[in-house]
């Protein structure tokens, strides 16, 4: 175990899944996006070193379960389900969920997916969301690992819409213009939801950590990352 300059805190592993862009993903081969950015003010904040390791979404939640990783970020949203398996820091972004469809499927609301093939991020609260409007398990609903591995197969034609979460919506639509897709929010079925950093139960960093990115969030530090990735 290393340690930083102020002694005494041991160097922290993060992990996180890397195809959440704008929060988290790969630009030429570096991780990147709003959380690395936030994660990066909140350590520096905390005093603690860090390595980060892009393992994906399936082997970060194992990870964080096991507590082999001390902490993971990557747009998980806090809901009652996670808190029995994991410990949140307060919430750091807004979120809710957005159909994205091919041009012209003339998708107008939430319920409009009830009988087309959906494609999810398996294991999201994207995935939750569509399996309360076409059921559990359902057929149509096709399942990737990566919500990246989704809007791809919306591109192939594999599936007609993928439901996300809705900043990560917005980027792909903006930078896939030759895709031709179209996307659609629905307050009325997509409820919002909040990211928090992940930690394991019986984590000994969180409170650290969490009153680093209180701080983080209250001098302003926040609203400079928030700014450079989405100027407002
Ligand atoms: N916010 C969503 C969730 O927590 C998706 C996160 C992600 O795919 N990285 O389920």
């Amino acid at each position: 175990e290393g340690t930083n300059g102020s002694g005494d805190k041991p160097t922290l592993s993060v992990v996180t899944e890397a195809g959440f862009m704008p929060f988290t993903y790969l630009d030429k081969g570096e991780l990147t996006g709003f959380d690395i950015d936030l994660l990066e003010a909140v350590m520096g904040e905390a005093g603690y070193d860090y390595q980060i390791e892009n393992v994906g979404w399936d082997a970060m939640l194992l990870s964080v379960e096991k507590g082999e990783a001390d902490l993971a970020i990557a747009g998980i949203t806090v809901n009652e389900e996670r808190k029995e398996t994991y410990d949140f820091s307060s919430a750091y972004f807004e979120s809710t969920h957005k159909v994205v469809f091919r041009e012209g499927e003339g998708i107008t609301s939430g319920e409009d997916i009830k009988d087309l093939k959906v494609g999810v991020q398996s294991g999201t609260t994207g995935a939750e969301a569509v399996e309360k409007i076409l059921g559990k398990n359902h057929e149509n609903i096709s399942k990737y690992d990566s919500n990246t591995l989704a809007l791809m197969s919306l591109q192939s034609g594999d599936v007609d819409a993928v439901v996300t979460d809705n900043v990560v919506a917005d980027e792909y639509v903006e930078n896939n213009p030759e895709a031709n897709v179209e996307m659609i929010t629905d307050p009325d079925t997509f409820e919002s939801e909040f990211y928090g950093i992940m930690f394991p139960k019986d984590s000994e960093v969180k409170e650290d950590i969490n009153s680093a990115l209180q701080t983080v969030i209250e001098n302003g530090t926040y609203s400079e990352i928030y700014q450079e990735w989405f100027g407002a």
